[in-house]
């Protein structure tokens, strides 16, 4: 039998999550190795060179905005904050109507209420439809941790219904949220998760949205991979985890499908529930906190780039609004991204988000129809002629935030000593995102010192919320919620 190596800290997996403990385990003198089963880092924020372009295209077109702390400081740390390239400070997002553009504009006013002032902006919004955004509105202002897992039996539209939103409110503002931030229609989508993220929302000043101005991956994993080398720690692309070991009680090692073993202290579990759910033992999963992993269910999407001969728009990133037969959510041109772009024609990227319904259209007819959106959006790019297109599927982009999510999401001190979980769909109070997955490597991070009896404060918070926010969030927690909703969610406990 082979004799095991010898570690302190292995961490699975090579994503953000992966990467963010491994760089905050850096000055801790431990001995640490990364595991990662693709030939590239990043998970499903990598990105790579286009085989006939070269051009750095992401794994999907992603955004960051300016209230993801936890990312950032990851980029601060490398050094690559300043490859992140804004949108105009004034605008929040373009939203697009046919040929229509909307622009919706940050506003100066207070939170709460700058977001009735920005939504003012859409011509399918009447007074009346923004008032019924004040019964959910009301609730989210209120809301803690325990009403989220209340909230979260309920599906999105039920609460809305109950919460007495009009059509146009939920088609308008509602359903592209929950698309565009949850990746899940609203009557797909857990009302906890999707009321967490509407007072994250109004209960600050409006995001600030960046784009990666280089390949998505280029931002953290060459910087991330050379410190925790240069530090003399492994990592290790194209290895499989195929086994976590341990006794009854704790967790003592890995076994790697090519049959090696690596015994840990601590096992830093950052893959994705399905993919964790095969290396543990039987026995585990039946504890509280293990035993919800084969529940998860992932949103697959299909990503576009779209090479153009010439430049077809100015706009860096704008949004269709929401229409379910629509395929694509969001469209990009890194032409006008990318800083070293040049004078070069455009290339717009999009993205199909819950993806499974177009799933077996062919590559031709997913480019033929994301072209024709795009051209409804851009009537004047007609004259463009399309050079050259990629389509990237990919079969986990977030888990489902569906009813339940919010419940089953598993803290990062597993039921297991010497087990650990981060990766964005565990419990870090933030939608599954690149945010999420950061904020959950350093809080492994964090637990790993703390064991080493030398705590370390690693998550960032997020901004503060604004004063008169607070105000009404005081106000709005000793207020019963409305008779309807406690309705709805008594009847699904
Ligand atoms: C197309 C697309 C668009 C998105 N848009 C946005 C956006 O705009 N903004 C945003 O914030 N987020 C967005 N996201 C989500 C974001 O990319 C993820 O939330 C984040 O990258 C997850 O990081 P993670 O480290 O938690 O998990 P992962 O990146 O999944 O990392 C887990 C790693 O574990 C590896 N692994 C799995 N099994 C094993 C095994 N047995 N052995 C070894 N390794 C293994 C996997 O290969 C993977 O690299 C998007 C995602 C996609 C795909």
């Amino acid at each position: 039998m082979s004799s095991a190596l010898e570690f302190d800290v292995v961490i699975l997996g090579g994503g953000i999550a992966g990467l963010t403990c491994a760089v905050g385990l850096l000055d801790a003198g431990l001995r640490l190795a990364v595991i990662e089963r693709d030939a590239l880092l990043g998970g499903r924020a990598r990105s790579w060179a286009d085989p006939t372009t070269g051009d750095p295209v992401h794994v999907g077109p992603h955004i960051v905005t300016d209230c993801y702390p936890n990312f950032f400081r990851l980029l601060e740390r490398l050094g690559t904050a300043d490859r992140v390239v804004w949108e105009p400070e004034s605008l929040l997002y373009t939203m697009f109507d046919g040929d229509r553009a909307i622009e919706l504009r940050r506003s100066s006013l207070p939170p709460p209420v700058q977001m009735l002032a920005t939504l003012r902006a859409d011509p399918a919004l009447g007074l009346l439809d923004l008032a019924s955004n004040g019964g959910p509105a009301r609730v989210a202002l209120g809301l803690d941790e325990q009403e989220v897992l209340r909230l979260d039996g309920l599906d999105g539209s039920a609460a809305l219904d109950a919460l007495g939103v009009r059509p146009a409110m939920q088609r308008r503002y509602w359903q592209f949220a929950a698309m565009s931030i949850l990746n899940t229609p609203l009557e797909r989508v857990s009302a906890g998760s999707l009321l967490r993220t509407f007072h994250h929302a109004i209960t600050r000043d409006a995001v600030r949205v960046g784009f990666p101005g280089v390949g998505l991956g280029d931002l953290f994993v060459p910087g991330a991979r050379a410190a925790v080398e240069a530090a003399g720690h492994p990592v290790w692309t194209s290895t499989t985890a195929a086994e976590i070991v341990g006794t009854d009680a704790r967790a003592t090692g890995v076994r790697l499908a090519d049959g090696r073993l690596l015994r840990a202290r601590h096992v830093v579990s950052t893959l994705p529930p399905g993919d964790l759910a095969a290396l543990l033992p039987e026995s585990w999963q039946q504890r509280a906190g293990l035993d919800a992993l084969r529940w998860f269910s992932p949103v697959p999407y299909i990503s576009v780039y779209l090479w153009f001969d010439r430049r077809i728009t100015a706009r860096q990133f704008w949004a269709r609004s929401y229409h379910p037969d629509d395929l694509n959510c969001d469209f990009y041109d890194y032409a006008n991204i990318y800083p070293d772009w040049g004078a070069r024609p455009s290339l717009v990227g999009s993205n199909i988000i819950d993806a499974a319904r177009v799933a077996h259209w062919s590559d031709a007819a997913i480019v033929e129809r994301t072209r024709e959106e795009l051209l409804e959006n851009l009537p004047a790019a007609r004259a463009a002629t399309l050079r050259h297109a990629t389509v990237h599927r990919i079969p986990l982009a977030v888990q489902a935030p569906r009813p339940g999510f919010e419940a089953r999401r598993p803290p990062a001190r597993a039921p297991v000593d010497g087990l650990l979980l981060a990766g964005d769909w565990t419990r870090t109070g933030l939608p599954s995102s690149m945010e999420s997955a950061a904020a959950s490597g350093w809080r492994a991070a964090e637990l790993v010192w703390a064991h080493a009896g030398r705590p370390q404060a690693l998550v960032q918070p997020l901004p503060s919320r604004g004063r008169l926010a607070r105000v009404l969030m005081a106000a709005s927690r000793v207020a019963p919620w409305p008779s309807r909703l406690r309705r709805a969610t008594t009847r699904r406990v």
